[in-house]
């Protein structure tokens, strides 16, 4: 038998650690454990992990330290695990080199589903071709026919909708900050204009989402931003 991804667990929280450890053995992954910061960034030296399950509340280290100098040491996905409420802590570390994150407390479903997701991606390098069509629910793009279909039938974006919608899908299954794309849909100047994203998204969720109002395609994560149903 192959054995799993190798995931390092960084958090302090014996109680987090077991929850984890149980877990993540359970479903073949392999396992390293740092209670500290300064472990943790040595395992990532050391071990070559392909995850990394980041606790922001350490006791040596400010938590978006540590991811910034998690993403400078290693290509493997960091995902941050913090406190409800500590939102911009979130993105801050998100927009420092982390992939994705998980409020505490969370299940075993949702922690293995953003796992599969950063191998996903970590298996389709950002070097690589680029997805011709990508298909997720009743959602297809196809790129080289810059052609929008729900459920079959065409859906007319405009381009700036298109350039979101875009944008969402190169990380589908991850979050995607307010600032990240402003940034790459609008531009470096723009990436406090949070009032463009509400418009623009509202606008895509009537064109493509059954019902609008619930969300299913493009879910918001409130106060960090936004996140498309991976396929
Ligand atoms: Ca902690």
């Amino acid at each position: 038998m192959v054995p799993g991804a190798l995931v390092l667990v960084i958090e302090d929280e014996p109680q987090m650690r077991r929850f984890l450890r149980a877990m993540l053995r359970g479903n073949g992954y392999q396992l390293a454990e740092a209670e500290t910061a300064r472990e943790g960034l040595a395992q990532a030296a050391g071990r070559n992990p392909e995850v990394i399950l980041l606790d922001l509340g350490l006791p040596d280290a400010d938590g978006v330290d540590v991811a910034r100098k998690l993403r400078r040491l290693t290509r493997a996905a960091i995902i941050v695990i913090s406190a409800r409420g500590k939102e911009q802590d979130k993105v801050a570390a998100l927009d420092n080199g982390a992939d994705d994150y998980l409020t505490k407390p969370f299940g075993a479903p949702e922690l293995l589903a953003r796992i599969r997701v950063a191998l996903r991606r970590a298996a389709t390098p950002d070097d690589g071709p680029p997805i011709e069509v990508f298909t997720s629910g009743e959602l297809r793009v196809d790129f080289v026919r810059r052609e929008v279909l729900r459920g079959g039938e065409a859906v007319h974006l405009t381009p700036t909708e298109y350039k979101l919608l875009t944008a969402l899908i190169r990380n589908s299954g991850r979050v995607v900050t307010h600032r990240r794309l402003l940034h790459e849909v609008w531009g470096v100047n723009s990436e406090h204009q949070t009032h463009y994203l509400r418009v623009y998204m509202a606008q895509l969720r009537h064109k493509l989402e059954a019902d609008p109002t619930r969300p299913r395609l493009l879910t918001t994560e409130a106060g960090v931003g936004y996140r498309l149903l991976a396929p």
